[in-house]
């Protein structure tokens, strides 16, 4: 699943394409918004907001989108052919580029002026330039007899991690996934570290958490249940997080994070 890292990623390719050109195409292939058409206006911006992408067209538009578990934008140059069919939620195009919205998880079509109704309950986009955190430990704090592996991955805490940067911040503060935010001594340096992970991660694809870039060494948790812990050499925990059908995989060292 697309962390803030990739949707930041996205949002920065998109621009690239679409930004201040007219769109000679766009081709909603979701129910509610089959006869929209924005051809003839101008893409003014994409922005990113935790893991959920805005773009805005001329005319007081914006698209909305999100990747959620498998979705992506392809940009490619115009005409080009790229997904199978069934696949495409949303192509935007211009004379030279097109980019074609495949498995997207949401495509909304709404006034820029109301973008409030479906980003407005995140709380600080970790990527953001606002990023504020001491407003997302405030929105952490509000809530002390909860998990901490639960209350990172709720975007109305902070916005932007995702199951990889959960894990891996974890086992680099050495916190227990299932341990009561209000029992953490240091939430702050929490917080921090994993805006730095997200942040060290935006500008290239794939999750480095260790300094080594190598695909094999690259994070400490994820992706290595059954591995011995880089650290103590202790096997790496596999589990799920969260009440069905919300769980989520979590990872985790027993004897780095223990109870
Ligand atoms: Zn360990």
């Amino acid at each position: 699943m697309p962390e803030g890292d990739a949707v930041y990623r996205t949002a920065a390719r998109l621009r690239g394409a679409l930004d201040g050109r007219t769109l000679t195409r766009s081709d909603f292939r979701v129910p509610q918004h089959a006869t929209a058409d924005l051809t003839g206006r101008a893409v003014l911006t994409t922005l990113s907001r935790g893991k959920h992408l805005l773009t805005r067209v001329e005319g007081g538009l914006t698209v909305h989108t999100h990747l959620r578990m498998d979705g992506s934008w392809l940009v490619t140059p115009a005409g080009r052919r790229t997904a199978p069919g069934d696949r495409v939620r949303l192509i935007l195009a211009n004379a030279e580029w097109q980019a074609v919205g495949v498995r997207l998880g949401m495509v909304d079509l709404v006034r820029t002026g109301d973008e409030a109704r479906l980003v407005g309950h995140l709380g600080p986009d970790l990527l953001g330039a606002d990023w504020d955190p001491g407003e997302a430990v405030r929105r952490l704090r509000a809530a002390p007899g909860r998990t901490i592996g639960e209350a990172l991955l709720d975007q109305r805490n902070l916005a932007g991690i995702g199951t990889i940067f959960r894990a891996e911040t974890l086992f680099l503060r050495g916190v227990w996934p299932w341990k009561k935010v209000g029992e953490i001594e240091d939430l702050d340096g929490l917080v921090a570290l994993a805006q730095r992970l997200l942040d060290a991660n935006k500008a290239h694809a794939g999750t480095v958490t260790t300094g080594d870039r190598r695909p094999a060494n690259a994070t400490w948790v994820y992706g290595r249940a059954g591995r011995p812990c880089r650290r103590c050499g202790t096997r790496i925990s596999r589990g799920e997080m969260g009440m069905r059908p919300q769980e989520r995989l979590i990872l985790w060292c027993a004897g780095c994070q223990p109870r």
